[in-house]
Protein backbone atom coordinates (compact mmCIF):
# COMPACT_ATOMS: atom_id res chain seq x y z
CA UNK A 1 0.00 0.00 0.00
CA UNK A 2 1.06 3.43 -0.75
CA UNK A 3 2.12 6.16 1.86
CA UNK A 4 -1.09 8.08 0.92
CA UNK A 5 -3.36 5.05 0.90
CA UNK A 6 -2.26 4.11 4.20
CA UNK A 7 -2.70 7.49 5.44
CA UNK A 8 -6.24 7.96 4.40
CA UNK A 9 -6.99 4.46 5.83
CA UNK A 10 -5.50 5.25 9.24
CA UNK A 11 -7.56 8.83 9.41
CA UNK A 12 -10.62 7.10 8.16
CA UNK A 13 -9.96 4.03 10.91
CA UNK A 14 -9.83 6.58 13.42
CA UNK A 15 -12.97 8.34 12.74
CA UNK A 16 -11.40 11.78 11.98
CA UNK A 17 -12.09 14.07 8.77
CA UNK A 18 -8.80 15.39 6.76
CA UNK A 19 -8.37 18.66 8.17
CA UNK A 20 -5.07 18.45 6.98
CA UNK A 21 -4.60 19.81 3.14
CA UNK A 22 -2.22 18.98 2.03
CA UNK A 23 -3.03 15.57 2.49
CA UNK A 24 -6.37 16.12 0.96
CA UNK A 25 -4.87 17.41 -2.16
CA UNK A 26 -2.25 14.26 -2.06
CA UNK A 27 -5.93 12.37 -2.17
CA UNK A 28 -7.72 14.07 -4.55
CA UNK A 29 -4.40 13.84 -6.83
CA UNK A 30 -3.88 10.17 -6.53
CA UNK A 31 -7.54 9.22 -7.53
CA UNK A 32 -7.34 11.37 -10.60
CA UNK A 33 -3.73 10.57 -11.53
CA UNK A 34 -5.57 6.67 -10.94
CA UNK A 35 -8.60 7.55 -12.85
CA UNK A 36 -6.23 9.14 -15.43
CA UNK A 37 -4.26 5.70 -15.78
CA UNK A 38 -1.17 7.29 -14.65
CA UNK A 39 1.50 4.97 -12.97
CA UNK A 40 2.87 5.47 -9.29
CA UNK A 41 5.83 7.51 -10.58
CA UNK A 42 3.42 10.44 -11.97
CA UNK A 43 2.06 10.51 -8.31
CA UNK A 44 5.57 10.54 -6.94
CA UNK A 45 6.35 13.63 -8.81
CA UNK A 46 3.34 15.41 -8.21
CA UNK A 47 2.37 14.56 -4.61
CA UNK A 48 4.66 17.31 -3.16
CA UNK A 49 6.64 20.58 -4.68
CA UNK A 50 9.65 20.10 -6.51
CA UNK A 51 11.03 22.86 -4.44
CA UNK A 52 10.18 24.72 -1.09
CA UNK A 53 12.03 27.28 0.63
CA UNK A 54 11.61 28.67 3.92
CA UNK A 55 12.93 31.93 4.75
CA UNK A 56 13.10 33.73 8.44
CA UNK A 57 13.09 37.38 7.94
CA UNK A 58 14.38 39.97 10.51
CA UNK A 59 12.53 43.22 10.72
CA UNK A 60 12.52 46.27 12.80
CA UNK A 61 9.09 47.19 14.09
CA UNK A 62 8.18 50.78 14.91
CA UNK A 63 9.20 50.46 18.43
CA UNK A 64 12.66 49.73 17.53
CA UNK A 65 12.58 45.99 18.50
CA UNK A 66 13.08 43.68 15.99
CA UNK A 67 10.63 40.61 14.88
CA UNK A 68 11.57 37.49 13.22
CA UNK A 69 9.15 36.36 10.60
CA UNK A 70 8.93 33.19 8.87
CA UNK A 71 7.68 32.70 5.37
CA UNK A 72 7.61 30.73 2.53
CA UNK A 73 7.80 29.75 -0.99
CA UNK A 74 6.59 26.69 -2.90
CA UNK A 75 6.65 25.43 -6.03
CA UNK A 76 4.84 22.72 -7.27
CA UNK A 77 5.70 21.75 -10.54
CA UNK A 78 7.17 24.08 -14.00
CA UNK A 79 6.85 21.55 -16.69
CA UNK A 80 4.70 23.02 -18.13
CA UNK A 81 6.59 26.98 -17.66
CA UNK A 82 7.12 29.25 -14.86
CA UNK A 83 5.44 28.76 -11.59
CA UNK A 84 2.66 30.91 -10.57
CA UNK A 85 0.37 32.29 -7.46
CA UNK A 86 0.25 34.36 -4.97
CA UNK A 87 1.65 35.18 -1.37
CA UNK A 88 -0.45 35.35 2.16
CA UNK A 89 -0.18 37.14 5.04
CA UNK A 90 -1.81 35.51 7.67
CA UNK A 91 -0.81 34.19 11.11
CA UNK A 92 -1.90 30.83 10.86
CA UNK A 93 -0.01 30.20 7.29
CA UNK A 94 1.69 26.82 7.98
CA UNK A 95 4.37 25.12 5.49
CA UNK A 96 1.66 22.29 4.60
CA UNK A 97 -0.84 25.25 4.00
CA UNK A 98 1.40 26.39 1.18
CA UNK A 99 2.65 23.45 -0.34
CA UNK A 100 -1.23 22.61 -1.20
CA UNK A 101 -1.84 26.14 -1.81
CA UNK A 102 0.93 25.55 -5.19
CA UNK A 103 -0.93 22.09 -6.06
CA UNK A 104 -4.11 23.94 -6.27
CA UNK A 105 -2.65 26.63 -8.35
CA UNK A 106 -1.48 23.94 -10.81
CA UNK A 107 -5.03 22.99 -11.26
CA UNK A 108 -6.22 26.51 -11.68
CA UNK A 109 -3.85 26.90 -14.54
CA UNK A 110 -4.66 23.85 -15.53
CA UNK A 111 -7.83 24.14 -16.69
CA UNK A 112 -7.70 27.07 -17.47
CA UNK A 113 -4.66 26.11 -20.01
CA UNK A 114 -2.20 29.15 -18.72
CA UNK A 115 1.35 28.42 -19.64
CA UNK A 116 1.98 27.64 -16.06
CA UNK A 117 2.84 25.62 -13.20
CA UNK A 118 1.29 26.04 -9.09
CA UNK A 119 3.35 28.17 -6.63
CA UNK A 120 2.60 29.99 -3.62
CA UNK A 121 3.97 32.07 -0.79
CA UNK A 122 2.94 32.89 2.74
CA UNK A 123 4.44 34.60 5.49
CA UNK A 124 3.41 33.87 8.88
CA UNK A 125 2.32 37.39 10.47
CA UNK A 126 -0.78 39.71 11.39
CA UNK A 127 -0.83 42.65 9.23
CA UNK A 128 -4.11 43.71 10.90
CA UNK A 129 -1.56 44.36 13.64
CA UNK A 130 1.01 46.00 11.80
CA UNK A 131 1.89 49.61 10.81
CA UNK A 132 2.32 50.45 7.22
CA UNK A 133 6.27 50.51 7.18
CA UNK A 134 6.30 47.33 9.01
CA UNK A 135 3.86 45.69 6.21
CA UNK A 136 7.13 47.53 4.03
CA UNK A 137 10.31 46.41 5.03
CA UNK A 138 8.51 42.88 5.59
CA UNK A 139 7.37 42.78 2.32
CA UNK A 140 10.64 43.99 1.01
CA UNK A 141 12.69 41.44 2.78
CA UNK A 142 10.35 38.51 2.05
CA UNK A 143 11.60 39.68 -1.95
CA UNK A 144 15.13 39.71 -1.09
CA UNK A 145 14.95 36.21 0.76
CA UNK A 146 13.54 34.72 -1.97
CA UNK A 147 15.22 36.82 -5.19
CA UNK A 148 17.04 33.47 -6.46
CA UNK A 149 14.37 31.58 -6.53
CA UNK A 150 11.41 33.82 -8.48
CA UNK A 151 11.60 36.22 -11.43
CA UNK A 152 9.07 37.11 -14.77
CA UNK A 153 10.03 34.12 -16.13
CA UNK A 154 10.87 31.55 -13.28
CA UNK A 155 7.71 32.49 -10.81
CA UNK A 156 5.75 35.07 -10.74
CA UNK A 157 4.02 36.01 -7.48
CA UNK A 158 0.79 37.89 -6.77
CA UNK A 159 -1.89 38.62 -4.09
CA UNK A 160 -3.55 36.66 -1.71
CA UNK A 161 -5.49 36.91 1.85
CA UNK A 162 -4.36 40.12 3.27
CA UNK A 163 -2.09 41.40 0.80
CA UNK A 164 -2.86 43.98 -2.35
CA UNK A 165 -1.81 46.16 -4.66
CA UNK A 166 0.39 48.11 -2.82
CA UNK A 167 2.58 45.34 -1.09
CA UNK A 168 3.11 44.26 -4.88
CA UNK A 169 4.53 47.42 -5.47
CA UNK A 170 6.71 47.40 -2.72
CA UNK A 171 7.62 43.91 -4.16
CA UNK A 172 7.99 44.70 -7.42
CA UNK A 173 9.90 47.99 -6.64
CA UNK A 174 12.25 45.58 -4.54
CA UNK A 175 13.03 43.11 -7.25
CA UNK A 176 13.54 45.72 -9.60
CA UNK A 177 16.29 47.04 -7.67
CA UNK A 178 17.94 43.82 -7.10
CA UNK A 179 17.95 43.25 -10.81
CA UNK A 180 18.66 46.49 -11.95
CA UNK A 181 16.33 46.91 -14.40
CA UNK A 182 12.93 48.05 -14.24
CA UNK A 183 10.82 44.41 -14.11
CA UNK A 184 6.86 44.84 -14.27
CA UNK A 185 6.66 41.49 -15.26
CA UNK A 186 8.29 39.73 -11.90
CA UNK A 187 4.65 40.27 -9.86
CA UNK A 188 1.29 40.61 -10.89
CA UNK A 189 -2.04 42.71 -8.65
CA UNK A 190 0.33 45.57 -9.16
CA UNK A 191 -1.27 49.11 -9.26
CA UNK A 192 -2.72 50.34 -12.64
CA UNK A 193 0.36 53.10 -12.59
CA UNK A 194 2.91 50.20 -12.16
CA UNK A 195 1.85 47.97 -15.26
CA UNK A 196 -1.40 46.20 -13.13
CA UNK A 197 -4.08 44.97 -15.52
CA UNK A 198 -7.39 46.48 -16.15
CA UNK A 199 -9.96 44.62 -13.97
CA UNK A 200 -7.39 42.31 -11.43
CA UNK A 201 -9.01 43.81 -8.36
CA UNK A 202 -12.29 42.30 -9.11
CA UNK A 203 -11.28 39.37 -11.25
CA UNK A 204 -11.53 36.81 -8.69
CA UNK A 205 -15.05 38.21 -7.89
CA UNK A 206 -15.59 38.57 -11.94
CA UNK A 207 -14.65 34.85 -12.63
CA UNK A 208 -17.19 33.36 -9.84
CA UNK A 209 -20.31 35.31 -11.52
CA UNK A 210 -19.11 33.91 -14.59
CA UNK A 211 -18.66 30.57 -13.49
CA UNK A 212 -21.78 30.80 -10.51
CA UNK A 213 -23.99 31.44 -13.65
CA UNK A 214 -23.07 29.00 -15.78
CA UNK A 215 -23.43 26.37 -12.63
CA UNK A 216 -26.62 28.18 -12.42
CA UNK A 217 -27.67 26.81 -15.60
CA UNK A 218 -27.10 23.17 -15.12
CA UNK A 219 -29.08 23.36 -11.70
CA UNK A 220 -31.65 26.00 -13.72
CA UNK A 221 -31.92 28.54 -11.36
CA UNK A 222 -31.74 31.94 -11.64
CA UNK A 223 -28.75 34.50 -10.46
CA UNK A 224 -31.72 37.46 -10.35
CA UNK A 225 -33.97 36.83 -7.83
CA UNK A 226 -31.70 34.27 -6.21
CA UNK A 227 -30.62 34.27 -2.87
CA UNK A 228 -27.15 33.91 -2.13
CA UNK A 229 -25.02 33.51 1.23
CA UNK A 230 -21.25 34.79 0.97
CA UNK A 231 -18.90 33.77 3.75
CA UNK A 232 -16.25 36.50 3.98
CA UNK A 233 -16.01 40.15 3.29
CA UNK A 234 -12.69 40.39 1.99
CA UNK A 235 -11.30 40.96 -2.18
CA UNK A 236 -13.46 37.88 -3.80
CA UNK A 237 -16.65 38.11 -1.00
CA UNK A 238 -16.95 42.18 -1.66
CA UNK A 239 -16.73 42.50 -4.72
CA UNK A 240 -19.20 39.37 -5.43
CA UNK A 241 -21.58 40.72 -3.09
CA UNK A 242 -21.61 43.83 -4.93
CA UNK A 243 -21.76 42.38 -8.76
CA UNK A 244 -24.30 39.82 -7.85
CA UNK A 245 -26.84 42.50 -6.10
CA UNK A 246 -26.35 44.61 -8.82
CA UNK A 247 -27.28 41.34 -11.21
CA UNK A 248 -30.48 41.70 -8.65
CA UNK A 249 -29.55 38.62 -6.59
CA UNK A 250 -30.51 38.81 -2.78
CA UNK A 251 -27.40 38.65 -0.70
CA UNK A 252 -28.92 37.21 2.32
CA UNK A 253 -25.84 36.83 4.65
CA UNK A 254 -21.84 37.73 4.49
CA UNK A 255 -19.77 37.64 7.24
CA UNK A 256 -15.98 38.68 8.50
CA UNK A 257 -13.72 37.05 10.54
CA UNK A 258 -15.42 38.19 13.87
CA UNK A 259 -19.19 36.87 12.81
CA UNK A 260 -21.99 37.29 10.25
CA UNK A 261 -25.29 38.80 9.24
CA UNK A 262 -28.31 37.36 7.66
CA UNK A 263 -31.42 38.97 6.69
CA UNK A 264 -33.92 36.98 4.50
CA UNK A 265 -35.38 40.25 3.01
CA UNK A 266 -31.47 40.80 1.66
CA UNK A 267 -28.53 42.98 3.11
CA UNK A 268 -27.66 46.55 2.20
CA UNK A 269 -24.33 45.58 0.02
CA UNK A 270 -23.60 49.29 -1.07
CA UNK A 271 -23.49 50.17 2.92
CA UNK A 272 -21.52 47.42 3.57
CA UNK A 273 -19.15 48.46 1.65
CA UNK A 274 -18.92 52.00 2.22
CA UNK A 275 -18.70 51.13 5.77
CA UNK A 276 -16.13 48.04 5.69
CA UNK A 277 -12.38 48.71 6.74
CA UNK A 278 -9.47 47.20 4.74
CA UNK A 279 -9.41 43.98 5.60
CA UNK A 280 -13.20 43.71 5.15
CA UNK A 281 -14.46 44.54 8.95
CA UNK A 282 -18.10 45.10 8.83
CA UNK A 283 -19.67 43.41 11.67
CA UNK A 284 -18.95 45.24 14.21
CA UNK A 285 -21.00 48.09 12.89
CA UNK A 286 -24.17 45.51 13.74
CA UNK A 287 -25.45 44.54 17.37
CA UNK A 288 -27.70 41.79 15.91
CA UNK A 289 -25.00 38.95 14.78
CA UNK A 290 -24.42 35.24 14.58
CA UNK A 291 -21.70 33.11 13.89
CA UNK A 292 -19.75 32.20 10.59
CA UNK A 293 -21.15 28.51 11.36
CA UNK A 294 -24.48 29.85 11.96
CA UNK A 295 -24.52 31.52 8.94
CA UNK A 296 -23.36 28.34 6.71
CA UNK A 297 -26.40 26.61 7.58
CA UNK A 298 -29.25 29.36 6.76
CA UNK A 299 -31.42 28.71 4.27
CA UNK A 300 -30.39 29.52 0.50
CA UNK A 301 -29.78 29.26 -2.84
CA UNK A 302 -26.33 29.73 -3.61
CA UNK A 303 -24.09 29.65 -0.81
CA UNK A 304 -20.12 31.15 -1.79
CA UNK A 305 -17.46 30.28 0.99
CA UNK A 306 -15.05 33.02 0.09
CA UNK A 307 -13.17 33.73 3.29
CA UNK A 308 -10.54 30.61 4.26
CA UNK A 309 -9.74 26.58 4.71
CA UNK A 310 -12.12 24.20 6.24
CA UNK A 311 -15.41 26.05 6.48
CA UNK A 312 -17.74 22.72 5.47
CA UNK A 313 -16.80 20.08 7.29
CA UNK A 314 -18.73 16.66 7.95
CA UNK A 315 -20.24 18.51 10.41
CA UNK A 316 -22.23 20.41 9.12
CA UNK A 317 -22.57 19.67 5.57
CA UNK A 318 -25.88 17.85 5.83
CA UNK A 319 -27.23 20.80 7.16
CA UNK A 320 -26.38 23.09 4.16
CA UNK A 321 -29.44 24.04 2.27
CA UNK A 322 -28.30 25.37 -0.74
CA UNK A 323 -28.65 24.05 -4.19
CA UNK A 324 -25.60 25.11 -4.68
CA UNK A 325 -22.00 26.00 -3.25
CA UNK A 326 -19.77 27.77 -5.12
CA UNK A 327 -15.91 27.80 -3.59
CA UNK A 328 -14.68 31.02 -4.04
CA UNK A 329 -12.13 30.84 -1.39
CA UNK A 330 -8.92 28.08 -1.63
CA UNK A 331 -10.29 25.02 0.12
CA UNK A 332 -13.17 25.59 2.05
CA UNK A 333 -14.98 22.39 1.88
CA UNK A 334 -13.35 18.96 3.31
CA UNK A 335 -13.40 15.40 1.24
CA UNK A 336 -15.81 14.11 3.37
CA UNK A 337 -18.09 17.26 3.20
CA UNK A 338 -18.07 17.03 -0.01
CA UNK A 339 -19.09 13.92 -0.37
CA UNK A 340 -21.74 14.39 1.62
CA UNK A 341 -22.85 17.42 -0.56
CA UNK A 342 -22.87 15.27 -3.91
CA UNK A 343 -24.97 12.53 -2.46
CA UNK A 344 -27.09 15.00 -1.13
CA UNK A 345 -28.16 16.83 -4.62
CA UNK A 346 -26.04 19.69 -4.27
CA UNK A 347 -23.69 20.98 -6.57
CA UNK A 348 -20.62 21.64 -5.45
CA UNK A 349 -18.52 23.95 -7.74
CA UNK A 350 -14.76 23.30 -6.67
CA UNK A 351 -12.56 26.29 -5.53
CA UNK A 352 -9.90 25.62 -8.66
CA UNK A 353 -12.48 26.17 -11.13
CA UNK A 354 -14.69 29.14 -9.19
CA UNK A 355 -11.58 31.49 -8.24
CA UNK A 356 -9.41 30.79 -11.12
CA UNK A 357 -11.03 34.44 -12.43
CA UNK A 358 -7.60 35.78 -10.30
CA UNK A 359 -5.26 34.00 -11.67
CA UNK A 360 -6.63 34.10 -15.40
CA UNK A 361 -6.13 37.85 -15.49
CA UNK A 362 -2.51 37.69 -13.34
CA UNK A 363 -1.53 36.03 -17.20
CA UNK A 364 -3.15 38.82 -19.24
CA UNK A 365 -0.99 41.68 -17.03
CA UNK A 366 2.17 39.24 -17.56
CA UNK A 367 1.50 38.90 -20.63
CA UNK A 368 0.75 42.87 -21.18
CA UNK A 369 4.07 43.81 -18.99
CA UNK A 370 5.71 41.17 -21.68
CA UNK A 371 4.58 42.96 -24.54
CA UNK A 372 4.41 46.60 -23.31
CA UNK A 373 1.02 47.10 -24.79
CA UNK A 374 -2.37 46.73 -22.62
CA UNK A 375 -5.78 45.99 -22.74
CA UNK A 376 -9.39 47.64 -22.51
CA UNK A 377 -11.74 46.54 -19.37
CA UNK A 378 -13.44 44.96 -22.43
CA UNK A 379 -10.93 43.27 -23.70
CA UNK A 380 -10.26 41.88 -20.21
CA UNK A 381 -13.55 40.87 -19.38
CA UNK A 382 -14.39 39.07 -22.93
CA UNK A 383 -11.27 36.93 -22.85
CA UNK A 384 -11.78 35.95 -19.29
CA UNK A 385 -15.56 35.01 -19.83
CA UNK A 386 -14.05 32.78 -22.91
CA UNK A 387 -11.27 30.85 -20.83
CA UNK A 388 -13.91 30.52 -17.78
CA UNK A 389 -17.02 29.64 -19.23
CA UNK A 390 -14.87 26.60 -21.47
CA UNK A 391 -13.16 25.55 -18.58
CA UNK A 392 -16.64 25.14 -16.44
CA UNK A 393 -17.48 23.08 -19.95
CA UNK A 394 -15.20 21.13 -19.62
CA UNK A 395 -14.78 20.09 -16.31
CA UNK A 396 -18.48 19.64 -15.98
CA UNK A 397 -18.66 17.06 -19.10
CA UNK A 398 -15.71 15.11 -17.73
CA UNK A 399 -17.88 15.17 -13.89
CA UNK A 400 -20.89 14.19 -15.80
CA UNK A 401 -19.92 11.64 -18.10
CA UNK A 402 -17.33 10.05 -15.56
CA UNK A 403 -20.16 10.23 -12.78
CA UNK A 404 -17.74 11.98 -10.59
CA UNK A 405 -17.81 15.11 -9.00
CA UNK A 406 -16.73 18.37 -10.17
CA UNK A 407 -13.43 18.68 -7.75
CA UNK A 408 -12.03 15.15 -9.11
CA UNK A 409 -13.20 15.94 -13.03
CA UNK A 410 -10.98 19.41 -12.22
CA UNK A 411 -7.80 17.49 -10.95
CA UNK A 412 -8.21 14.76 -13.61
CA UNK A 413 -8.15 18.29 -16.53
CA UNK A 414 -5.50 19.88 -14.80
CA UNK A 415 -2.56 17.53 -13.83
CA UNK A 416 -3.09 15.49 -17.39
CA UNK A 417 -1.14 18.36 -19.12
CA UNK A 418 1.39 18.84 -16.58
CA UNK A 419 2.13 14.31 -16.72
CA UNK A 420 2.48 15.14 -20.58
CA UNK A 421 4.51 17.70 -20.56
CA UNK A 422 6.84 16.23 -17.66
CA UNK A 423 6.77 13.15 -19.72
CA UNK A 424 8.08 15.42 -22.81
CA UNK A 425 10.94 16.46 -20.68
CA UNK A 426 12.01 12.83 -20.09
CA UNK A 427 11.00 13.45 -15.92
CA UNK A 428 8.79 10.44 -15.84
N1 LIG B 1 -4.02 34.24 -5.05
C1 LIG B 1 -4.90 34.03 -6.16
C2 LIG B 1 -5.33 32.58 -6.22
O1 LIG B 1 -5.29 31.88 -5.22
C3 LIG B 1 -4.33 34.57 -7.47
C4 LIG B 1 -3.02 34.01 -7.89
C5 LIG B 1 -2.41 34.77 -9.08
O2 LIG B 1 -3.01 35.73 -9.53
O3 LIG B 1 -1.33 34.37 -9.50
O4 LIG B 1 -5.79 32.11 -7.22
Amino acid sequence: MSLINSTIVQHQEEGREQLNVLERTQEVIYKALKELGHKEEAYELLKEPLRLLTVRMPVKMDDGTVQVFTGYRAQHNDAIGPTKGGIRFHPDVTENEVKALSMWMSIKCGITNLPYGGGKGGIQCDPRNMSFPELERLSRSYVRSISQIVGPTKDIPAPDVFTNSQIMAWMMDEYSRIREFDSPGFITGKPLVLGGSRGRESSTAMGVTMIMREAAKVVGIKIKGARIIIQGFGNAGSFLAKFLSDQGAKIVGISDAYGALYNPEGLDIDYLLENRDSFGTVTNLFKDIITNQELLIKPCDILVPAAIENQITEENASHIKAKIVVEAANGPTTLKATEVLTQGGILIVPDVLASSGGVVVSYFEWVQNNQGYYWTDEEVENKLEKILTTAFLNVYQTSVNKGIDMRLAAYMIGLKRMVEASRFRGWI
